[in-house]
């Protein structure tokens, strides 16, 4: 099979709650997500999407990602989908890094090797484990007040798994966790996540405040090292996110036993095959993960899906329906929400169809 056409759309995604705010004042309103379609000689399409939270979260920004497909896409034309190591291998002797560039590219290859092998794409990422799977609520950063009136709401909804963002003003901060903390009931999990935004000192501050609290605290500072000298100042369950792109970063992690858990964001890394790699990675050494992306509609929720779905219950703390936060559908067959829970498609590849309205024309086309 070759690769004949990548088409590239671009879509806003507004959000239900009108903003999402997160540390050091960052807030989005309306995300620029990227679609793409890969088509084959053989007629079958494949989807993917990648969508920055932002472009001052990660280093990634959305017309990024179409730049960078149109410089890649060329070199990609002739060369066999289905062979994803290969493709892979192909995409980084092109371009040098820009990981996120690649993430839906790599996507829609999946979704292509799945539909021509007549199976779900987390059956080809591992298999299948239960039913179906545990997901998070974010709590954009509001007042402290604010934050706790919105947990019952959440809960209501099924989730039980609550992210409070959190890294700004340390004394609020600490004011952010007692509250939404007061609000939890037995099986409750809250995550406090600074998203990078607390200096050491603050951090340190932070984490002795709550020191009675059960509460995990997720990438305080900005640098790897940073949050490794919180780490060993605290004894709450730590989590790394943004400092965790690559095997690395996972390996040296284990090392300095830094985290209790890692964030996957699958275009972080670039697609689902090597987030898969860093999955399978951290199954080995024993680090429980969440399975996500930076953001997303459709197309992402159900490449996330897959992907969570074909982790180890055991080793998945969370994951995310990003689809339910915006209020802009892409695609039919999307995995939704179940009381708190979600489960991949059955259906062969990604399992979704594109709504054909929802992406427009496409801005770019390389063939
Ligand atoms: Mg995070």
């Amino acid at each position: 099979m070759k690769i004949t056409r990548i088409e590239v759309f671009q879509v806003d995604l507004p959000l239900h709650e009108g903003s999402y705010k997160w540390s050091g004042g960052k807030s989005i309103t309306v995300f620029d997500s990227t679609v793409v379609c890969v088509h084959t000689d053989s007629g079958v399409k494949g989807y993917g999407e990648v969508c920055p939270l932002g472009p001052f979260y990660l280093p990634a920004y959305a017309g990024g990602c179409r730049a960078g497909i149109a410089e890649l896409g060329p070199h990609l034309i002739g060369e066999d989908p289905l062979q994803l190591e290969r493709l892979n291998r192909r995409m980084d002797a092109a371009l040098k890094g820009h990981p996120y560039v690649k993430s839906a590219i790599d996507i829609a290859c999946w979704d292509i090797l799945g539909q021509t092998a007549g199976l779900p794409v987390c059956v080809l990422l591992g298999g299948r484990y239960a039913d179906d799977f545990v997901l998070y609520r974010a709590i954009s950063q509001e007042s402290p007040e604010a934050m706790a009136g919105r947990v019952a709401g959440y809960r209501a909804e099924g989730y039980r798994r609550f992210q409070l963002k959190v890294g700004g003003d340390p004394d609020v901060d600490i004011e952010r966790i007692r509250a939404v903390a007061e609000k939890l009931q037995p099986g409750d999990k809250l995550v406090a996540d600074a998203n990078t935004g607390w200096l050491m000192h603050e951090a340190v501050r932070v984490v002795r405040a709550v020191h009675d609290i059960d509460v995990y605290i997720e990438q305080p500072c900005l640098s790897y090292s940073e949050c490794l000298a919180v780490r060993n100042r605290t004894t709450h369950p730590f989590i790394l996110d943004e400092s965790v792109d690559g095997m690395e970063a996972l390996l040296l992690a284990k090392s300095d036993l830094a985290a209790d858990i890692v964030n996957i964001k699958i275009s972080k890394l670039g697609g689902l095959t090597k987030a898969r790699q860093a999955r399978d990675l951290c199954v080995s050494m024993g680090i429980a993960m969440t399975i996500e992306d930076s953001w997303g509609g459709d197309i992402t929720t159900a490449a996330i899906s897959h992907l969570a779905h074909s982790t180890p219950t055991e080793f998945l703390f969370s994951s995310t329906d990003f689809n339910s936060y915006v209020t802009v559908s892409t695609a039919e067959g999307a995995p939704h929400r179940v009381d708190g829970r979600m489960a991949a498609s059955t259906d062969p590849g990604l399992g979704i169809r594109p709504i054909a309205g929802a992406l427009g024309k496409p801005v770019l086309a390389v063939s």
